[in-house]
């Protein structure tokens, strides 16, 4: 064990601390960067000692070939670990690809699984194309209706797939109650818990089976890299593993390197952002050219008793709905000064979108409402600029309408 692997330390500690080597080659601070495609040996007497051992004599895991390892990106696991309160943690190169990787292992053809459905659209994309192909079926119910969600559980279902908070509306789960309900007919739960971060809700302390991440989001927390993980029980990942030695989605150890050098803020940056969001959220619930506004930390909220009892905050995204046409909206948005017209969330920089003109934008108006996404929809990802600057910024831009 490294330093601040254990329970006893807080997520900023661990942040910094957990899979650093105490003694790093020329007595380096940071994590070295490997960066190798494959690893060599000293003659066959040595090949052969890695082939009985795979591990040096100080017990450091020795590796192979790059695909099925590397030193750094192994030290982030180890810190994504520590993070989630998770035996193990697995990276891969995109969030996309530890989604997609993870259901394609775990589940048998004529499986069944079933997905709650204000879940990120490519998620939902990839289990009602690619699994179907493959057999596997899939049910939508809707988010926070447990009833549905037991209901639809049937003799061949294997998996629970939930998110949260979700996008766009930030809707928050009620992880004992999808735990109790999942483990009373033996159906494993995976929850894509990029919106939180394992600062604000560790999902893995309720029971929950898998955790997924874009690290691409807040863990990395820059927008300058890719990166997916997934983090559980020992078992369970060491099998995600094995597999992702033959899928090959691994991420690369430039990319690891950066989000390494990006977790160990997450905790201060995470902090920020629960605070900026909250400060917006409230300021746009009381303008009176919004509509409404979805944040987990308004009383408004459908899941706010959920999120003040489960999350130490209630994350970085706000959506509100303008009081006027799409039109309106877009005027609203090219007004703002601070936060860049982009898709993604979790960096330090404040990016705003149109969900009807960016995630949305092939769909007519009806088929969006079809999916409640009004094209009046903003959301707002904040960044970690001050929280006075980003209210002027808003009620500035609001004049427009
Ligand atoms: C961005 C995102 C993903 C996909 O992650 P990539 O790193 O872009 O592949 C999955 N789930 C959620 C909730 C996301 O926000």
């Amino acid at each position: 064990m490294t330093v601040a692997e254990t329970d006893d330390f807080g997520p900023s500690t661990q942040s910094v601390h957990a899979g650093r080597n105490r003694r790093q080659p020329h007595h380096a601070l940071t994590t070295p960067l490997v960066q190798t495609a494959t690893y060599t040996f000293d003659d066959t007497a040595d090949l052969i000692d890695f082939m009985r051992s795979k591990v040096w004599g100080d017990g450091v895991h020795r590796e192979e070939y790059g695909r099925y390892g590397n030193p750094t990106v192994r030290a982030v696991e180890t810190r994504l670990a520590a993070l989630e309160g998770a035996d193990e943690a697995l990276l891969f190169a995109s969030g996309m690809a530890a989604v997609t990787a993870t259901l394609l292992s775990i589940l048998p053809t004529g499986s069944h699984i079933i997905l709650t459905d204000d879940c990120y659209r490519r998620t939902r994309q990839f289990a009602l194309t690619f699994l179907k192909r493959l057999g596997i079926e899939s049910t939508l119910v809707p988010m926070g209706d447990y009833q549905a969600m037991e209901t639809a559980i049937q003799s061949n279902t294997r998996m629970i797939v939930s998110e949260s908070p979700t996008n766009p509306y930030l809707r928050v789960l009620d992880l004992p109650r999808l735990v109790e309900i999942a483990k009373a007919h033996r159906v494993r739960t995976l929850v894509d818990a990029t919106f939180a971060t394992p600062v604000n809700v560790r999902p893995l302390k309720y029971g929950v089976d898998l955790v997924v991440h874009s690290a691409t989001k807040y863990l990395g927390g820059h927008n300058d890299l890719l990166a997916g993980v997934v983090a559980g029980r020992n078992g369970l990942v060491s099998a995600l593993r094995e597999s992702q030695g033959v899928m090959g989605g691994v991420i690369d150890s430039q990319a690891a390197w950066l989000l390494e050098r990006g977790l160990k803020t997450v905790g201060l940056r995470v902090a920020r952002q629960n605070e900026n969001a909250l400060a917006l959220a409230r300021f746009l619930d009381d303008h009176p050219r919004v509509r409404r506004t979805w944040y987990p930390g308004l009383d408004s909220h459908p899941d706010h008793d959920v999120a003040t009892e489960q999350m130490k905050g209630y994350g970085g995204v706000v959506s509100f709905e303008i009081d006027g046409t799409l039109e309106d909206t877009s005027r609203f948005i090219d007004a703002l000064r601070i936060p860049t017209i982009a898709p993604s969330l979790g960096g330090v920089e404040s990016l705003v979108e149109q969900p009807a003109l960016m995630s949305y934008f092939d769909l007519t108006t009806e088929e969006r409402a079809a999916i409640g996404i009004s094209d009046t929809l903003v959301r707002y990802a904040v960044g970690i600029e001050d929280t006075p600057d980003l209210l002027e910024d808003l009620g500035q831009a609001l004049t427009v309408l």
